[in-house]
This record gives structure tokens, sequence and C-alpha cells, in this order.
């Protein structure tokens, strides 16, 4: 396949957000690669990854952005949102203040990126025992907010392709 666009019938620019620890980078990795680390570095080294799926008999590759680190800082700059037609709004499961923090992230993307498509993503389902987010508390949230839902793992690869993959078929949906 290797990097040329050769064949591509849609490309969708999709960027993950959320607080810094929720498994942005994990869930990107898992997805792309389907590898997990434990000790997660700050960056991918890279500022996007790709995946080429098809659906609906059309060829369509994700350039998904992660970020460097920079949601500690409030410091995600425009030129990250550009262009997104879709976004992963990731929070942890076991973080009640990550899921708290989601409102923010929302505003951040109307900010830059109206009418954005948002899957919003529940992750580390796999630390069940340590719940601090109601599982309907979520679903009604997304409902409310007009968001797709889904609990991931990053660890266990829990829905994580039914997240990626439903955004992309949303934002096909909307724009292909
Ligand atoms: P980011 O800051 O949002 O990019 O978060 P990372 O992807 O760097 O993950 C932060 C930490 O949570 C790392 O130690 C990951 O290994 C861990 N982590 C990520 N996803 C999961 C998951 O689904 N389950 C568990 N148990 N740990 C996870
Ligand atoms: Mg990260």
């Amino acid at each position: 396949q290797g990097d040329s666009d050769e064949g591509i019938d849609y490309m969708f620019k999709v960027v993950m957000v959320g607080d810094s620890g929720v498994g942005k980078s994990q869930l990107l990795n898992r997805f792309v690669r389907n590898e997990f680390q434990m000790k997660s570095k700050a960056t991918i080294g890279v500022e996007f990854l790709t995946k080429t799926v098809v659906m609906d008999h059309k060829v369509v590759k994700a350039q998904i952005w992660d970020t460097a680190g920079q949601e500690r800082y409030q410091a995600i700059t425009t030129a990250y949102y550009r262009g997104a037609t879709g976004a992963l709004l990731a929070y942890d499961i076991t973080n009640r203040q990550s899921f708290d923090h989601v409102e923010k992230w929302l505003d951040e993307l109307r900010v830059h990126a109206d009418n954005i498509i948002v899957m919003l993503v529940g992750n580390k389902s796999d630390l069940s025992s340590g719940r601090a987010v109601p599982m309907e508390e979520a679903k009604d949230f997304a409902k409310q907010k007009g968001l797709f839902f889904v609990e991931t793992s990053a660890l266990d690869s829990n829905n994580v392709e039914s997240a990626f993959l439903g955004l992309l078929s949303q934002i096909y949906a909307t724009v292909g």
C-alpha cells in the first residue's frame, strides 16, 4: 500500500482530543498498528497516522492526528483542527474529571471545527472495578449532545475498531 494516494476515493482527517492520560495515543496505536504500550510515551513521534479502510465499496483513507501532549497545557493549535471532519473525544471511565472536561473539549471543537462529527469514547473499560463514570450517564450525555458513544479498551481491544470505524462511517454518510 505504501504512501501512495492512488486508488483512494476519500481522505478524512480525524483528530484525537480529550484530557491527558485518558488513552488517546494508545487507542490510535491499537487501531492502526494493533499494538499497546503500558508505558505510553508522550508522543508517537509523528503528527498523524493513517489507516485505509474500505466502506461501501469505496477506499477511505483516514488521517488521524494525535497530540504530542499539548492538551496538558491547553496549547493545541488551530492547525491541529484545520480541515478535520471528525473527532474522537476520549475520557477515562476511571477518571471522573476527564469526563467532566468533555464539555470543555466540545466547546474547543466547536470553535475550531464547526459541524465536526464526534465519537465520545469512554476508554479503559478493562478497569471496570475502578469505574467512576456510569455508562448510562455517558450514554445520556452523548444523546443530549448529539454525539456517538462507545466504551473501549485500548488494552484488550474492546470496541476500538467500532469506535474508529463507526466515526469514519458517520463521516462518510455525511460528506461521502
Ligand atoms: P493520552 O495522554 O491520552 O495519549 O494517553 P496514553 O495513550 O498515553 O495513555 C495513558 C496511560 O493509560 C498509559 O499508561 C497507557 O498505557 C494507559 N492506557 C491507555 N489506554 C488504556 C486502556 O484501555 N486500559 C488501561 N488499563 N490502560 C490504558
Ligand atoms: Mg498521547
